[in-house]
Order: C-alpha cells, then sequence, then structure tokens
C-alpha cells in the first residue's frame, strides 16, 4: 500500500486538505486522533501514564488532556517520554489500519512528521503551507486563542522552509477552491506513481 504523509503547521488547512483526498475516496489516518483515542481506550497506555504522570493524568475516567499538555508544554524530556509511551501504540495501530484498507494509497496526517523522522514510513510526503498573518487569522477564529498562544505554539513546530526541503509536494492553501484543484491535479499524480 502506497503510503501518503500530510502536513502542516498549525493553521495551515492539512486536515481540511486532507478531507478533499477523503472525498476522493482515499481512507485517511489522523495520527493526533488516534493517538488521544488510545490514550482513553488502551490499558497498556493508560497504566504507563498514571506511572508517568500520576492519577492526575485521568480524570472521570478520562485522559485529562490539557492538564497534561500544561505539564509537557515546556518539559522536553517529559514530552519524549509520553510519546515513547504513545507513539509505539499508533505505529503498531497504524500498520493493522492500512493491512485492512482497499484503495490505491492512504494518507497518513500527522502535525508532526519530520520533527519525528515519519517520512521514512510514507512513500510520498506532501507539506500544507499558507502565510503566517493567515494562520494567525484562521487559529483566532477557530480556537478562541490569544495572538500570544498561537505563536507559543507555532513557535514549537519547525519553520516551513526547514520543512518545505524534505517534502515531495507543497500544497499552498489560501483560497479554497485553489487548493481543492491542486489535491485534484496531486491525486491524478499520486495515482500515476501508484501504477509506475
Ligand atoms: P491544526 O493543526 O491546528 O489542527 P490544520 O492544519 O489541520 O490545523 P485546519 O483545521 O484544516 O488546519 O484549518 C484551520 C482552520 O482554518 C479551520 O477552521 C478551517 O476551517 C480553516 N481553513 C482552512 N483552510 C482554509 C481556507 N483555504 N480558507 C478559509 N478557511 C480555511
Amino acid at each position: 500500500m502506497m503510503i501518503i504523509g500530510i502536513t502542516g503547521g498549525i493553521g495551515s488547512g492539512k486536515t481540511t486538505v486532507a478531507n478533499f483526498f477523503k472525498d476522493l475516496g482515499i481512507p485517511i489516518y489522523i495520527a493526533d486522533v488516534e493517538a488521544k483515542q488510545l490514550m482513553n481506550t488502551s490499558p497498556l497506555v493508560r497504566e504507563e501514564l498514571t506511572a508517568l504522570f500520576g492519577e492526575e493524568a485521568f480524570k472521570n475516567n478520562e485522559l485529562n488532556r490539557k492538564w497534561i499538555a500544561s505539564k509537557v508544554f515546556n518539559d522536553k524530556d517529559l514530552l519524549e517520554k509520553l510519546n515513547q509511551i504513545v507513539h509505539p501504540q499508533v505505529e503498531k495501530h497504524f500498520k493493522t489500519w492500512t493491512n485492512h484498507q482497499e484503495a490505491p494509497y492512504i494518507i497518513y496526517e500527522a502535525a508532526i512528521l519530520f520533527e519525528n523522522n515519519a517520512q521514512d514510513k510514507c512513500d510520498y510526503t506532501i507539506l500544507v503551507t499558507a502565510p503566517k498573518n493567515i494562520k494567525l487569522k484562521r487559529l483566532q477564529k477557530r480556537d478562541d486563542s490569544s495572538l500570544q498562544e498561537i505563536e507559543d505554539r507555532m513557535d514549537k513546530q519547525w519553520k516551513d522552509s526547514r520543512k518545505i526541503e524534505l517534502a515531495d509536494f507543497v500544497i499552498t492553501n489560501i483560497d479554497l477552491a485553489d487548493t481543492k484543484a491542486q489535491v485534484y491535479q496531486l491525486h491524478n499524480k499520486l495515482l500515476s506513481l501508484v501504477k509506475a
């Protein structure tokens, strides 16, 4: 199965782009959604998270996401440990999921892809980009966050210039109709690569 990785900074529109592929019948695996799901449902992950963070990791039987996020935000080592618990389980789940798909290719969507060397498991990668001022506007509207909060989150991710170097394809997401056209064109290109 051909695996296409999609990534992009916050507010770039990677989910929007992935959904255009979905409309074309391409199965999408959203790594962050699956990771959250596993943190809530896998007994092993739960046990390890409780060992790492203490009982506060879960509140009313649900993952205490906000609390965990605040703990790891400025603690690289703790974030690394969290990833070491969650990533292998997501990997396993992704492999099983991929084996069950019937499509010319599948999309793996992840906010952090190159930062984790996850391009290694992809046949090709797509970077979704948009100018910073546009990303900021979208996020302010969507998340009701302050400019400072958004910029702090942006600063944690690699700059587009660094990711462009590594991506096989770039989609510039400004005007939605134009983005859709780019997706359709890329879809045809990817289909030709499957056959090649
Ligand atoms: P995050 O990593 O923060 O989840 P993302 O890269 O997945 O972000 P989306 O959720 O797809 O980005 O888009 C962010 C917001 O911007 C959403 O509210 C979405 O509807 C909006 N948006 C995305 N692309 C466009 C566009 N071309 N024109 C207008 N609004 C857009």
